[in-house]
């Protein structure tokens, strides 16, 4: 099978969130099925081309692409995935790329994923390569599944290659003013009230996605069925519904070479299921490296996110005052919106000793608190997959959740477990998204806490899960067969 995987974020050349992690990960695990993957990916200035080993690629040379009546001088660069032969092809404007910041509120921000969606067919044009399925993840790529079936129709080259539309994230549409159509080339007889491109009056490269993709899945079972109902289809779910026979989801994997206590690179002290001494060490290492008092006995929660409201901050902000009450500390990394950075900038100067802050993005950061946290808090109001819980699971970091979208397909509540009769609990949910019930819940936690064999047993239960990307990529193995079948 031959998997065109086009993203706009990737590990270890460009992150923002979870999307990376699996654009890192999971072609790696096709390979490893047999399947041929190439990555596509704009280059941004910020990847370094010695760092990671970009070469120019000469066959290819100058390919002229149009967008907004100009043409745009592309390029490509390549280089292989770490630890894999998956090949990643790197989309070179500058004009577009070389911004400073992968996303943008510039005023070409349609422009610059034209361009990259262009460019990434004009690519396999010039490679003569049909991919079986092109894989185009979240808005950035929603007008590939549109331009194969129209504007590249007449290529032959791509008569039997399917579009799969993986949606990260409902809530960031890539909506556009009326012009874009213009700018895109798109046929103005596509834009009609409620029709596959239109929404709200404007332009919308996630509903294009939706409609012109061959098959369409999200990255957990539960979100994908949230997705159709008004509450969380972000106004989508009138398409979403129409094609609801088409829609999937399909849990995210990790990459246990990353996110494993036993392996992790960045973490001072390694930890595994048998012996968790490590575990305290990297918690002490932590707190010492923001001066706040070690107590083996004060659980320390742990917070690794974007900072926007999304993640339940406004819940938690509600919640704070209580929950500073309570006997714990907090670690918060993380940027996003000016009112939660001053928020945690200003609680982390009030209280010193309770909370400590890193506002900013630092990968190395994030490791070391999956790892030396003894909970982890993720309030969100949605949660298409969520990485951290996972991760905190493998690390022994028992999570502490909203039960929405990922969340609740993988974490199990302890005391809910046990009321039925089950003793595999791995963490404590909630489902009111209330100040008042995330407060419940952490409180449920921190007096569990106290019984360290129950609690034991707790992270036991989590550590032994099992993850892996394997699983996951033999899922999108069949739905890449089933959107070949529908081509066809
Ligand atoms: P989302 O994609 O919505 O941001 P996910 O939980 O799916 O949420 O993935 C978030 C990923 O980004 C995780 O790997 C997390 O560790 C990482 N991350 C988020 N914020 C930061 C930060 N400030 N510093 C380092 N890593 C971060």
């Amino acid at each position: 099978m031959k998997i065109a995987f086009v993203s706009t974020e990737c590990v270890p050349y460009a992150k923002t969130g979870g999307l990376a992690d699996v654009a890192g990960a999971l072609p790696k695990a096709l390979e490893k099925m047999g399947c041929e993957v190439k990555i596509f990916l704009p280059k941004y200035s910020s990847i370094d081309e010695s760092t990671h080993g970009l070469r120019y690629n000469w066959a290819v040379g100058e390919m002229p692409i149009r967008v907004n009546g100009v043409v745009r001088s592309v390029h490509l660069e390549q280089s292989k995935l770490p630890g894999s032969n998956v090949e990643v092809n790197f989309i070179d404007c500058p004009h577009y790329f070389h911004r400073g910041r992968i996303y943008t509120n510039d005023i070409d921000e349609d422009e610059r994923f034209i361009l990259f969606s262009k460019g990434v067919i004009e690519t396999l044009q010039r490679f003569g390569w049909a991919p079986d399925v092109i894989q185009c993840n979240d808005w950035q790529t929603g007008l590939i599944p549109l331009y194969i079936k129209d504007n590249y129709n007449w290529d032959r080259l791509f008569d039997n290659t399917a579009t799969l539309f993986t949606i990260h994230n409902i809530g960031y549409q890539g909506r556009f003013s009326k012009s874009t159509l213009l700018a895109a080339e798109i046929s103005g007889d596509l834009y009609y009230p409620d029709g596959p491109v239109e929404f709200e009056d404007s332009v919308s490269f996630m509903k294009t996605g939706i409609a012109f993709s061959d098959l369409i899945n999200t990255v957990s079972n539960k979100y994908s069925h949230e997705i159709l109902t008004e509450e969380y289809g972000a106004g989508l779910h009138t398409i979403l519904r129409a094609r609801k026979e088409d829609v999937y989801g399909i849990l995210n994997g990790v990459d246990y070479t990353e996110w494993h206590p036993g392996v992790d690179r960045l973490l001072p002290f390694s930890y595994s299921k048998k012996d968790l001494s490590g575990k305290t060490k990297n918690k002490k290492f932590l707190l010492e490296h923001f001066n706040m008092p070690f107590d083996e006995n004060v659980p320390l929660i742990g917070m690794i996110s974007r900072l926007v409201q999304q993640k339940g901050f406004d819940i938690f902000a509600g919640a704070l005052e209580d929950l500073l009450n309570l006997n714990v500390q907090f670690l918060i990394l993380g940027s996003g919106e000016d009112r939660y950075e001053s928020l945690f900038r200003i609680v982390s100067q009030r209280f010193p000793q309770k909370v400590g802050a890193y506002i900013g993005f630092n990968n190395e950061l994030s490791h070391l608190i999956e790892a030396g946290a003894d909970m982890f808090l993720m309030p969100s109001r949605y949660e298409p997959c969520g990485l951290n819980q996972i991760y905190s699971l493998k690390y022994g970091t028992v999570p502490i959740v909203r039960k929405t979208g990922g969340l609740a397909d993988t974490v199990k509540d302890w005391d809910e477990e046990k009321h039925h009769g089950f003793d595999h609990g791995n963490g404590f949910s909630f489902y009111d998204y209330t100040s008042y019930a995330l407060y419940s819940s952490v409180e449920r936690a921190v007096n569990v806490f106290k019984h360290k064999d129950i609690w034991k047993k707790i992270q036991l239960n989590g550590m032994n899960l099992d993850f892996s990307w394997e699983k996951s990529a033999q899922k999108y193995m069949e739905l890449y067969k089933m959107a070949k079948e529908k081509r066809e």
